[in-house]
């Protein structure tokens, strides 16, 4: 009986684990990836959009401001007419300075090399000096301007970002650069906030891949991406694509990153996130997923294991008992009397049997319906039981035939307890509504012999009842 209910709750837990264990990890899986798609088709480009427009207007207006200067009539014309009074342009930078909160603003003189800034000529651009190369550099650039950091020279040798253009003659002859500069610290705040705001990891390369922008996490300017753990592998697949999204791994981490060409700096903006975050939420709903399942795994073993132990516990009452009396039936009466039978030649130990049939019951029946019948049987077995003891072994033996297994009981004491029983009975007729049935018994009371087999004591049972109803019935032979 064990090994069935072992099996069956092994093969629960199996189905409620396996169950569980595969939704809890599909809808993981699936949250995961539909977590990846959102973070590298929505969630990234739109910041890195964001992130653009709002660098276009804070980064634009410098370039603005310096083209505006390099069209200047009054610039040009300065030059033109052969730089005379410096006070003049120095008065002019000094106004664009202050109108436009720029940290520094300038005009390099192609003819005369002289550098001109808000405070007055600040000094002459040689090309061996090595501070100076980003004029030589300009005038020969194709494009109208660039956008370089340096030092500024000027102003403390602060970090600044320079928007160098140039200027032209009005027949087209490259006389000098001009721009604006501001300075780094208010752009990387900028970038910092952008940060903050976005929770994402933002900075700007060149196309040599070498980090021109960044906000304090990323300190080294001087890093390049094609040494940056997991980036490096497709380092050129950025430097070379306009707008493009990509995945990889860094100290355990998935990092999403999404790389965008931004013509006007010619620089590419990148922007980071990681995936910890967001996938954290979806680790906890896994684990809780996990807990409960557990819980519920527990709570339904627990409920099976009860029922089935309360129902096997009924099973095996219920193989051995009459469903109708409650005493025991056929079997159940087998298996004790096995024992009996067993011990009886080790110990020596003598016991009898009483095999008894209630009289005319068929005509109980059909005079007074089954229903009643039942009632009757049930009756009797009561008033018996009054009359054995509690160790005696009383047994329903078929339709309104008893057996009584007396232990340690020789024939004489059978006899006389068989006797007393069919007085009882006799004595206690079954009341009813409108009436009582008089009842009586017929007995047969005979003692095992020793060595002798089941198969003959009952015979000998079965002779001595039959006698009793031979010989007028309601009485007991021996
Ligand atoms: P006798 O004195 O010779 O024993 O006559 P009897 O009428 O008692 O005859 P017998 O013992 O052969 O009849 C037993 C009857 O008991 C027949 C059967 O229909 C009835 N019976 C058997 N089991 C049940 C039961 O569970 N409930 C009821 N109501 N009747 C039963
Ligand atoms: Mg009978």
């Amino acid at each position: 009986m064990l090994k069935p209910k072992k099996n069956i709750i092994l093969v629960i837990s199996f189905l409620l684990i396996t169950g569980f264990l595969v939704t809890a990890l599909a809808s993981f899986f699936v949250s995961r990836t539909s977590l990846r798609k959102e973070i590298a088709l929505n969630e990234l480009p739109l910041t890195s959009d964001n992130i653009y427009s709002e660098i276009q207007r804070d980064l634009l207006r410098p370039i603005f401001i310096s083209s505006v200067m390099a069209q200047d009539t009054f610039l040009r014309d300065w030059v033109v007419e052969g730089e005379t009074q410096p006070d003049k342009i120095t008065r002019y930078l000094k106004e664009i300075q202050k109108k436009y909160h720029t940290l520094t603003s300038f005009f390099v003189s192609e003819k005369t090399h002289t550098y001109y800034q808000a405070k007055g000529i600040l000094k002459t651009v040689k090309p061996d000096e090595k501070r100076d190369a980003w004029y030589f550099r300009v005038r020969e650039m194709t494009p109208m301007y660039e956008i370089n950091i340096d030092p500024d020279m000027a102003n403390k040798d602060k970090m600044t970002i320079f928007v160098n253009y140039k200027v032209f003659d009005y027949s087209g002859h490259f006389i000098g650069a001009t721009g604006v500069g501001l300075e780094i610290k208010t752009v990387r705040q900028l970038i910092e906030n952008y940060q903050q705001r976005y929770k994402r990891q933002i900075f700007f390369i060149n196309k040599q891949g070498d980090v021109t922008l960044a906000g304090s996490a990323l300190s080294g300017m001087t890093s390049n991406i094609r040494e940056m753990e997991g980036m490096a592998n497709f380092a050129e697949k950025i430097l070379t694509t306009e707008n493009e999204s990509f995945i990889f791994e860094r100290r355990g981490d998935t990092i999403h990153l999404n790389s965008r060409f931004i013509p006007e700096f010619d620089w590419h903006l990148l922007v980071e996130q990681s995936e910890k975050p967001a996938l954290e939420n979806i680790h906890q709903a896994l684990f809780l997923n996990l807990a409960i399942c557990t819980i519920i795994t527990a709570i339904v073993l627990l409920i099976t294991h009860l029922t089935i132990s309360n129902y096997q516990v009924k099973l095996e009452k219920l193989a051995i008992t009459d469903n109708l009396t409650g005493i025991f039936n056929r079997h159940g009466f087998d298996i004790l009397f096995d024992q009996t039978m067993k011990e009886a030649p080790r110990k020596k130990a003598p016991f009898s049997i009483i095999l008894f049939d209630i009289d005319h019951f068929k005509k109980i029946n059909d005079d007074f319906g089954h229903t009643i019948g039942d009632n009757v049987l049930k009756h009797i077995v009561q008033t018996t039981w009054e009359n054995i003891r509690a160790e005696d072994i009383f047994c329903r033996w078929g339709g309104d035939e008893f057996l009584i297994l007396l232990k340690g009981c020789r024939i004489d004491g059978a006899h006389m307890l068989a006797e007393k029983i069919r007085l009882a009975v006799k004595k206690a007729p079954f009341l009813m509504t409108g009436g009582k049935i008089e009842l009586s018994l017929s007995l047969g009371a005979t003692e095992f012999i020793a060595d002798e087999t089941e198969i003959s004591l009952f015979k000998r049972a079965d002779q001595l009842l039959y006698l009793a109803k031979q010989n007028g019935r309601d009485r007991s032979e021996k």
